[in-house]
C-alpha cells in the first residue's frame, strides 16, 4: 500500500530537512511511502531520503520539457533532481489555478513519458455529490488519464479535503470500485485522512493507500497512518 504525503505550500528546506531526518528513524510498517514537498524543498528531501526506501515526488509538473512557462517545472528537471514522481490534477490546482481535465492529462502523459510515477487526483465537489453527479464527474476526469503502469489515481472528494469531513469507508469503497471499473490502476483515498480514521479506510478492499494532506505535516501522525496500512 502506498501512503503519500502532500505537504502543499508548507515546509521550506530547513523544516523539510528536519522532517526527513525524523522520518528516517521512524517505524513505517509495510507501507510504501512518498513525500511531496514544495518545489524548493525537493532537493534536500531527495538527498536526505536517498539512503531509505522513501520516495520524493513533486506536487505538479509541466508537459513541456522546457520553454517560456514562468513558474512551471518540467519532468526532465525533476528527473535530474532525483525525484521519483509527481502529483497532477490536485483539486486545489483545479479550483484555484485553472487546471482542467485536459491539462491534467497532458501533465500526466509527459511525466510518465519522462519516467516519473504519477499520482493523478480526481474527485467530486460537495454540490456535485448532492446533485447525484459523482459518477459522471469521475468518469469525465478518469477518462482522460493514460492507462499506464506508472499511474496511480487518488480519489479525493473535494468536500473532504482539509475540511475534517472524511468519506465513510463505504463511500470511499464505492467510489474506488467505480474508478477501477473505468481504469484498472491502484486508487488512493484522500480527504482528511488522520491516524484515527486511516485503519478503517485502508481496510476497504479497493483502497490501495492514501494521499494525506494536513496529517502528513507532522511526523508522528504521518507515520501512524503509514503503520495503519494492511499488509500486502
Ligand atoms: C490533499 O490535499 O490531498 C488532502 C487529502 O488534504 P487533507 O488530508 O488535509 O484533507
Amino acid at each position: 500500500m502506498l501512503i503519500a504525503g502532500n505537504w502543499k505550500m508548507f515546509k521550506g528546506p530547513v523544516e523539510t530537512a528536519a522532517f526527513c531526518l525524523a522520518l528516517r528513524d521512524a517505524e513505517l510498517g509495510d507501507a510504501d511511502v512518498v513525500v511531496c514537498p514544495p518545489a524548493v524543498s525537493l532537493e534536500v528531501a531527495v538527498q536526505l531520503l536517498a539512503p531509505t526506501e522513501i520516495a520524493v515526488a513533486a506536487q505538479n509538473v509541466h508537459w513541456e520539457p522546457d520553454g517560456p512557462y514562468t513558474g512551471e517545472i518540467s519532468a526532465p528537471m525533476l528527473r535530474e533532481l532525483g525525484v521519483y514522481g509527481a502529483i497532477v490534477g490536485h483539486s486545489e490546482r483545479r479550483q484555484l489555478f485553472g487546471e482542467t481535465d485536459e491539462t491534467t492529462a497532458k501533465r500526466a502523459e509527459a511525466a510518465l513519458a519522462a519516467g516519473l510515477e504519477v499520482i493523478a487526483c480526481v474527485g467530486e465537489t460537495g454540490e456535485e455529490r448532492e446533485r447525484g453527479e459523482t459518477e459522471d464527474v469521475l468518469r469525465r476526469q478518469v477518462s482522460v488519464l493514460p492507462d499506464d503502469d506508472g499511474l496511480v489515481v487518488a480519489y479525493e472528494p473535494v468536500w473532504a479535503i482539509g475540511t475534517g469531513k472524511t468519506a465513510t469507508p463505504a463511500t470511499a469503497q464505492d467510489a474506488h470500485a467505480f474508478v477501477k471499473s473505468l481504469l484498472d490502476r491502484p486508487v488512493l483515498y484522500g480527504g482528511s485522512v488522520k491516524p484515527d480514521n486511516a485503519g478503517e479506510l485502508l481496510a476497504q478492499p479497493d483502497v490501495d493507500g492514501a494521499l494525506v494532506g494536513g496529517a502528513s505535516l507532522d511526523v508522528d501522525s504521518f507515520t501512524a497512518i503509514c503503520r495503519a496500512t494492511r499488509p500486502g
